[in-house]
Formats: structure tokens, C-alpha cells, sequence
């Protein structure tokens, strides 16, 4: 099957690599020259774990090709997968469809047998319908249907996701299109769930499930805040709720509240949804406003370790909103050191794959170290942001010796309490009182 994929971002790429490794040809467009040079000189412009290898084979037995070309990614294509952004308006926080309607527009005059037209971005209930309207308004003779495909992907993990998918939703009312996107997926019959169903319930059931997992993430934090003043600790009492079957253990991790390119857009565009249809959804709305005070909390938590030292440096481990991306959209860490910053705060930072993509966005307001150790040198207390797995195997003997004050704020649990203390660490975590 030809397929064009619209936007080769953290969606767009793993796609394409994953259905060209399928068998695929596929074709990616994306509107930004750099981006498109670079993966056309083998480059990959996005990290994820497992994509290098795939990508360098695909793009090598010619079934995977990028341009700038829309005609190029169009013509002829059975499917087309628009995976362009739709980040939160910047007044009303709905989705900004700009991106969307641009894609939809410009794709119109090239189409010319039956295609099939999927949105892989996230977009509110109805966009389907409009994306119809506007393609038919701008070519009369295109043959198509647009469907709702929504992506499910987790970054850091999106090759793996790519294979390995929970479920795939399908959102059309036409066989026709169903059946090519059977077609597409086979190699996956009788591994997933593929759910069909009409477009506007796919198109909620991608906001409806981020918003629920964002939900999952503030609610075992709010717990943490408990745990905290109760005497419990929250990583015991998440385990204990995730052993239910009915709530499982993934998202209740507490932290330092729920970022990325995602989660903060897609509540706040549901919440916008429910508000226009008349009935607001306070679950969603209380989540967003507990999740930005949750950060504020953090970066105060910092503030007050260093209030009493003078100059005092500040160590970060984590810029990343997760483990396994590079990527900092709308990450905690940055919100956090935004905070810090505006207490004039001096901080060096580390994270093993976010530094090229923090520095985009922060610039020399901090201060970058080659590796955990280095940023420690010196600091006065050192916050962990980011729950990268190397970090839980630190040399706290060794960080002892290099730091001008020792403490520890782990942000992520990630380091044995009593470890900490034995080196003379003053040690704080989330969800537990450490003695
Ligand atoms: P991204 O910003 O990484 O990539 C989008 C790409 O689209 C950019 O490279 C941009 O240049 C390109 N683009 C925009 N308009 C274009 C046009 N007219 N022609 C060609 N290229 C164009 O975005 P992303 O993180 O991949 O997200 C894309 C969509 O997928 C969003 O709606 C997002 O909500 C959704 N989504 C993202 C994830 C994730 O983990 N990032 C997961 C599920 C769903």
C-alpha cells in the first residue's frame, strides 16, 4: 500500500518507519526543509529507542522516502495519515486546528483515485466533519473518505507501541475505508484489539483516555500529599490500589505532575469541549488546576531546601517530561526551573538525552553538565526531575564527597532513603516522611 504521512514529528516518523517495515511505501511530508534534509541525509531528528536501526534499514531499501513535496506525499497514495500538530490555543487553550485545516487544504488538489484520509493528530469531536467539507470544497472530483485513527503511542516507547499496539480505534462509518485500514493492520489480527467505531466517538475516545490518565496521575499525587502528612508511603499504598484489576498499577507513580506534549494540551481542549457543549467536566477541570498548583509546590519545596544558603547552586537530574524521550514540550522539569528561575536561582542541569532539546528552550538561563556527576559538583542540593533509570543507580558515596551541601530532593523516588541518610544525605522523596 502507498501511504503519505502528513507531519514527520514524534508521531509522523515512527509511523512511517513502522509501516514501511510493514512492507509499506511510504512517503512523509513535512513543511520544515531542515527537518526533511536531515532524514533524507540519514539523520533522525526525534530520539526513540529501537527507531535508528529501522529507519537506516527502511530508508535503505527505498520503502521509506521524505519531501517537502506534498504533491510527492499525495499522488497516487491509497491512505494518508495527517499527523500534524494541534497545540492548545493560546488564548482559549481549545486545540488549534491551523496546522490540521493548512494540511487538509493543501492535500485537497492532489488527490486523484479513492484515498483514504486518517488523523492520526489528536483532534476535538467534529474535525473529521470539517476536514470533509473543506477537502470537497476545494477539489469536487476527489474520491475519499476521512476516518479517525487515533494514535496511541507513548513517547520514549513509540517503535515498541508501534508493534506491539492495545488497541486499534477505528472511526468511520464507511466499509470501504474499514476495510483498507484492515488491510493496513493485519499483521496484527488476532494480537490487538481493533475497535470500529463512528468518527466522533473515536475522536472522543482519544481525549476521554488522556484525560483519565492525566486524571490517574494527579489523583495518586493528591494521595502523595496525604501519605505525606499521614505517615503512609504512597509507592506501598499505589501498589496495594494497582493489584486491583479494576485500577491497575500503570500512571500511579507519583511525582511532580503530568507534562508533554499531550496530556496538558488534551485536558485542557476536553475540558474546553465539555464547557462549549454545556456540561462541564469538573474532573478534568480540578485535575488541570491541581496538576499546575502541583508543580508551584515543587518548585517551593526547592526553594525552601536552599532559603538559608547563600549562592546556593542548585543540581538538576531530568529535563525531559519522562524517561526515554529527549522531548521537553510542556515538561514538569521546565515549569519547575522556570520557577526557580524566577527566584534567581542558579542551576546546572543534566539529562542523558534531553540536552539539545532543554537548551532550545532555556538557553544559558542554566548552566548544562556532561553527566549526573558533573552537575552535582559544588551544589548545594540536588532535585531529581526525571525518573531515568541511571539515576537510581547513582554512587551516593561518591555524590556525598562532591557536593558543597548534602541534600537530596527526589522528586521521582528514585534512591534508597536509607542509603541516602547512611551518607549523610538530608533526604526528601514524594509520598513518605523519610526519618
Ligand atoms: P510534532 O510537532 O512533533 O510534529 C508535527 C509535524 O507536522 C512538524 O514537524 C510540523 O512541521 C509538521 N507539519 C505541520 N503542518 C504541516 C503541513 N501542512 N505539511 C507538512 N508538515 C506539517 O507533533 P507530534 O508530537 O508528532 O504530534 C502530532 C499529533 O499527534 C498531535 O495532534 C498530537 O496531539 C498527537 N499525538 C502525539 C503523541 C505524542 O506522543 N507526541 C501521541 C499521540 C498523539
Amino acid at each position: 500500500m502507498k501511504v503519505g504521512i502528513i507531519g514527520t514529528g514524534y508521531v509522523g516518523l515512527p509511523t512511517g518507519v513502522g509501516l514501511a517495515e510493514l512492507g509499506n511505501t511510504v512517503v512523509c511530508v513535512d513543511k520544515i526543509k531542515e527537518k526533511i534534509d536531515d532524514l533524507k541525509a540519514g539523520k533522525l531528528t526525534i530520539y526513540e529507542d529501537g527507531l535508528a536501526e529501522l529507519f537506516a534499514k527502511n530508508t535503505a531499501n527505498g520503502r521509506l522516502t521524505f519531501t517537502t513535496s506534498m504533491r510527492k506525499a499525495i499522488e497516487g497514495a491509497d491512505l494518508v495519515l495527517i499527523a500534524v500538530g494541534t497545540p492548545p490555543h493560546p488564548v482559549t487553550h481549545e486545540a488549534d486546528l491551523k496546522y490540521i485545516y493548512a494540511a487538509a487544504t493543501e492535500l485537497a488538489e492532489y488527490l486523484t483515485d479513492y484515498t483514504v484520509i486518517a488523523t492520526k493528530s489528536t483532534v476535538p469531536v467534529g474535525t473529521g466533519d470539517n476536514i470533509e467539507q473543506l477537502i470537497t470544497s476545494k477539489n469536487k472530483m476527489a474520491r475519499f473518505d476521512v476516518i479517525s485513527l487515533p494514535e496511541f503511542l507513548r513517547e520514549g516507547f513509540a517503535v515498541h507501541d508501534f508493534f506491539n499496539p492495545d488497541r486499534i480505534v477505528v472511526g468511520t462509518n464507511s466499509e470501504k475505508a474499514a476495510n483498507l485500514i484492515k488491510e493496513l493492520y493485519k499483521p496484527f489480527e488476532g494480537k490487538t484489539n481493533m475497535l470500529f467505531v463512528s468518527r466522533r466517538s473515536s475522536e472522543t475516545i482519544k481525549y476521554a483516555s488522556n484525560a483519565f490518565l492525566a486524571m490517574k496521575i494527579h489523583y495518586i499525587n493528591e494521595i502523595a500529599n496525604f501519605c505525606e502528612k499521614s505517615g503512609a508511603d504512597v509507592s506501598e499504598v499505589a501498589k496495594g490500589m494497582g493489584l486491583d484489576n479494576r485500577i491497575g498499577n500503570r500512571f500511579l507513580n507519583a511525582g511532580i505532575g503530568f507534562g508533554g506534549s499531550c496530556f496538558p494540551k488534551d485536558t485542557m481542549a476536553m475540558a474546553f469541549m465539555g464547557r462549549m457543549a454545556g456540561t462541564p467536566i469538573e474532573l478534568i477541570e480540578a485535575t488541570i488546576a491541581g496538576n499546575n498548583k502541583r508543580k508551584e509546590q515543587m518548585a517551593e519545596r526547592v526553594l525552601k531546601a536552599v532559603k538559608d544558603i547563600p549562592n546556593a547552586k542548585i543540581a538538576v537530574w531530568g529535563l525531559a517530561f519522562k524517561d526515554g524521550t529527549d522531548d521537553c514540550r510542556q515538561s514538569p522539569a521546565m515549569d519547575i526551573i522556570a520557577e526557580l528561575l524566577a527566584h534567581k536561582a542558579d542551576i546546572v542541569a543534566y539529562d542523558p538525552k534531553a540536552m539539545g532539546t532543554a537548551c532550545q528552550l532555556l538557553g544559558d538561563k542554566i548552566a548544562y553538565a556532561d553527566d549526573m556527576y558533573s552537575a552535582a559538583k559544588d551544589a548545594d542540593v540536588l532535585v531529581i526531575l526525571t525518573e531515568w533509570k541511571e539515576f537510581s543507580g547513582a554512587d551516593l558515596s561518591g555524590l556525598a564527597q562532591l557536593m558543597r551541601n548534602k541534600k537530596i530532593l527526589d522528586f521521582r523516588n528514585m534512591l534508597n532513603p536509607k542509603e541516602a541518610i547512611k551518607f549523610g544525605f538530608e533526604y526528601q522523596c514524594i509520598g513518605k516522611t523519610v526519618e
